[in-house]
């Protein structure tokens, strides 16, 4: 089946045309300046780009140009988009209201906007691609995929939080986690690399990138994660700052004359690795300041590795044991050396890195010495990949 996989965001929205047979990717793009302008940049694989200026004064009309590039004469790939099975669209906030990948109707359009007050930022974002889809592909099925979804099976110890229950009752205030389908499809790889079944398996996954996040996936399942009511609890990431004593808040605000929102704006987009260093948010930034003496981008290297490395441990806690640690996402995949900073010490806990085999880049290996009694992997992730593959395994059986 050919998947349409769409990322919407509030003037911006990702794609990718996908294979979900063969797991080819087709074509891929960027509009963004939506509702102000608009600007496309179209990749069909193993052609130039193309890139243009087209007015979108709404989602819709960027929909409409990404359907127009897909058919197009020069840099097209499709001859008709009645070629196009289905729309798989990402997703960030299903609340309790989702544990899987659900085709859309309108039943899961208003528990989607139930949702909204948890990511007010994002769901609308998404639902308005959602829209935009069923009104220029009438006919075409739309499938949602959460991020939060793999995460529903945190047993209620790793999701309650220790604030009064009533909080829970009435808001569904409660941890949540991210990077879902990520967690998910970088275990599974690991699985299959590994030669065991998931189901057999206590694995860390670790999605370290702009946004980073840690999972421990015990038989398959997500049973504790670092991310919680929001993204910006856990690690402390590009800008954000993860988890801080929230004594600190009233006591910057008074002292800084913040609001709240100020605060959290600080929080979200002036903290982590940016908020230490005053370098950048960008890890290869650090690791070039670091090189050349920057002691606070050092500093703000080993704040972050020592925080994966610590949850490392407390996740493999959670599952009573430990057989494998998976890096991914951008730093993940890439970084040889804040790889071997996470992960040096752990030996007691059966983590022996190879030095030679750690030298990969961005593709799928396991890093760790023959004799480590547990593995150590790299898995890049493919997110849309895992959107493809539940939007045609539903519609499949649509078709039925
Ligand atoms: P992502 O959010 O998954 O796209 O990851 C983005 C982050 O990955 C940025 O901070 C990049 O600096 C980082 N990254 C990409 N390549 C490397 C690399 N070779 N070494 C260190 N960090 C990298």
């Amino acid at each position: 089946m050919k998947i349409l996989v769409i990322n919407a965001g509030s003037s911006s929205l990702k794609y990718q045309l996908l294979d979900s047979e063969t797991h080819d990717l087709l074509a891929k793009g960027l509009c963004e300046r939506i509702g102000i302008g608009g600007h496309i940049k179209h990749t069909p694989t193993g052609r130039e780009a193309y890139s243009a200026d087209i007015n979108m004064p709404t989602h819709a009309e960027a929909i409409q140009t990404v359907l127009d590039l897909l058919v197009h004469p020069e840099h097209g790939v499709l001859n008709n988009v009645s070629e196009i099975d289905a729309v798989g669209h990402r997703v960030v906030h299903g609340g309790e209201e989702f544990a899987n990948s659900v085709l859309i109707d309108d039943d899961v359009m208003k528990a989607m906007e139930r949702c909204i007050p948890l990511a007010p930022l994002h769901n609308p974002a998404n639902i308005t691609g959602i829209n935009a889809c069923a009104a220029v592909m009438p006919g075409v099925p739309n499938v949602a995929v959460f991020d939060t979804a793999f995460h529903q099976t945190l047993p209620p110890k790793a999701f309650i939080f220790a604030l009064p229950y009533e909080y829970y009752e009435k808001y569904k205030v409660r941890r949540y986690g991210f990077h879902g389908t990520s967690h998910r499809y970088v275990a599974e790889r690991a699985a299959a690399l590994m030669g065991r079944p998931l189901e057999e398996l206590r694995l860390v996954t670790c999605h370290l990138g702009n946004g980073s996040s840690v999972c421990a996936i015990k038989n398959g399942k997500s049973i504790e994660t670092s991310m919680g009511f929001t993204p910006l609890d856990g690690l402390p990431m590009g800008t954000r700052s993860g988890a801080v004593d929230s004594g600190i808040l009233e006591f910057i605000m008074n002292r800084e004359h913040l609001n709240i929102s100020e605060m959290l704006t600080i929080l979200n987009k002036k903290s982590g690795v940016l908020g230490i260093s005053g370098v950048s948010s960008d890890f290869r930034d650090l690791d070039e300041a670091a090189a050349q003496g920057n002691e606070r981008a050092k500093l703000a290297i080993d704040v972050f590795t020592y925080k994966v490395t610590k949850r490392i441990g407390s996740a493999a806690a959670a599952m009573g044991g430990l057989d494998g640690v998976i890096f991914t996402a951008g730093v993940g995949e890439n970084s040889a050396e804040l790889r071997a900073q996470i992960v040096d010490g752990l030996e007691f806990i059966g983590l022996k890195l190879d030095p030679e085999k750690n030298k990969t880049r961005g593709k799928e290996a396991i890093i760790s010495t023959d004799d480590s009694p547990n593995k150590i992997l790299v898995i890049p992730t493919n997110e849309e990949l895992v959107i493809a593959m539940d939007t045609a395994e539903i519609v499949s059986k649509l078709k039925k």
